[in-house]
């Protein structure tokens, strides 16, 4: 299985370099050259296996030769071992045809786990063969940065640096960034937003002198190795409602495209997706570029649902790649015209080939504050904003076709949001409950790359 880039001028790679590698050396994004099918039959069997089992038969036609069946199925058996539910993502119904997929059971408790713990096992299988060393380098706007963390503390030959807007993120999610004691990690708390945070990093994979240098390895969602591990749980739900044989829907809180990206890519496989429901907050660039044509940038508003504030989403292009027909000179023009005037127009052959598989919708503030108050009067079931932000807008696409939402955060992530519209503080679970008792560290930065690039030679631990 081969990698190649949504901008047509890099290298081809393999699982193992794409994986390695994140960014494409011509500032695209790495995608499979085909993407295999799973026949019907396939798609069936794995009706009632484990997760790890269902987990290897999805993603084990990606990966060619890069570990044997043997080695992949431990690095699974790891990955997903330390998670505090058996089955990993277990589906709870909170309406008529509408099932709620929670994603929060890792052990930082977001849906990020099920793709940062693989990478974590993965990457430290491929290193420890290859006897090198690596930079882990990631922007985040919370569950990113300490999935990252959580999953790379303490390994040999890797450092991890993560870059989070300074006082954007709650504090159980900074906190789960600036506890960790290890020496190999290290948080940074950047004076700006998001979108600058993700903006340094790709800065720092585009000066190659750099990269090459300090052997910068990226986690982001641009990192394929993690929408594949995301491609696994759209199986696993829809099979146990009835996959191949009937269709389901899924509706996902969006931000940067990487877990309805995976929705996508299990749809291209085979299995019966009927649609794909964006859902965003009001920082909504996806929902207006679906619904107008017009990708463009409006700058960020902070919400109560900060893991979507995001306004550039770095996996569209991946999207935009397959429905220009994997032109990848076509992706760079529109890349580059976002570069340099903050938007493209998408042609209309192109949005309607994407409105066959994605729809879309917004929550305001108000919406999402209601919906995880009517929730949880209604189901006994308490979501965080990103997962209210879903079911908010999954409401309007209800119907014959079974409905999952994504629940991509633990409702005790999120207390003060969660306080505010329930009048109950939710508590967080007791693996976790000390987390306000332990020291922080953390280096305050400004927005700048020189300052970046000092910061990172001076503290590579190995
Ligand atoms: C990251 C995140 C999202 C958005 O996921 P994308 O892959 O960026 O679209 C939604 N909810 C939570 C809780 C997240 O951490």
């Amino acid at each position: 299985m081969n990698y190649i880039s949504t901008r047509g001028r890099a290298p081809v790679l393999s699982f193992e370099e794409a994986m390695m590698t994140g960014l494409a050396r011509d500032g695209g994004l790495y995608v499979p050259q085909e993407i295999p099918r799973l026949s019907e039959p396939e798609i069936a069997a794995l009706a009632g296996l484990s997760y790890e089992e269902a987990a290897f038969r999805v993603m084990r036609p990606f990966l060619g030769d890069t570990f044997t069946d043997e080695a992949f199925r431990d690095i699974i058996a790891r990955a997903y071992g330390g998670f505090g539910h058996a089955a990993r993502a277990p589906l709870v119904q909170i309406g008529a045809n509408h099932f709620l997929l929670e994603l929060f059971h890792g052990p930082t408790l977001a849906f990020k786990d099920f793709a940062m713990q693989l990478i974590g096992q993965l990457f430290r299988a491929a290193l420890s063969r290859r006897g090198e060393r690596l930079t882990i380098i990631g922007a985040t706007s919370g569950d990113t940065g300490s999935a990252a963390i959580e999953a790379f503390r303490g390994l040999e030959g890797v450092d991890v640096f993560i870059l989070f807007p300074r006082g954007r993120v709650s504090e159980v999610q900074r906190r789960q960034m600036t506890t960790p004691s290890e020496p190999n990690v290290h948080a940074i708390a950047l004076d700006s937003d998001f979108d600058a945070c993700q903006a340094r990093v790709k800065d720092l994979f585009n000066d190659l002198a750099f990269r090459d240098e300090v052997r910068l390895a990226g986690v982001n969602s641009i990192n394929w190795a993690r929408v594949l591990a995301q491609v696994v749980y759209y199986f696993t739900s829809a099979v146990s409602l009835g996959a191949p044989h009937r269709p389901v829907s899924f509706t996902v809180p969006t931000g940067n495209f990487g877990d309805i990206f995976a929705g996508y890519i299990a749809r291209r496989m085979g299995l019966p997706v009927e649609r794909l429901v964006v859902a965003t907050n009001q920082n909504d660039i996806l929902h207006r570029a679906l619904s107008t044509g017009r990708y463009e940038v409006q700058g960020v508003t902070p919400t109560i649902s900060p893991s979507m504030d995001i306004q550039v989403s770095s996996n569209f292009e991946r999207a935009l790649f397959d429905a220009y027909g994997r032109d990848g000179a076509a992706v760079t023009q529109l890349m580059d015209e976002l570069k340099s005037t903050g938007g493209f127009e998408i042609s209309q052959g192109v949005i309607d080939r994407l409105r066959d598989t994605f729809v879309s919708g917004r929550a305001s503030e108000e919406e999402t504050r209601t919906t995880i108050a009517r929730t949880a009067a209604e189901t006994g079931e308490v979501l965080c904003p990103h997962s209210a932000v879903g079911v908010h807008v999954a409401g309007a696409h209800l119907g014959p076709v079974p409905m999952i939402t994504l629940a991509t955060a633990h409702p005790g992530k999120f207390p003060d949001a969660v306080e505010a519209a329930t009048g109950q503080r939710p508590a967080l679970p007791l693996r976790m409950a000390d987390i306000f008792d332990r020291p922080e560290r953390v280096t305050d930065l400004p927005d700048d790359l020189d300052a970046l690039r000092q910061f990172i030679r001076e503290r590579i631990t190995n």
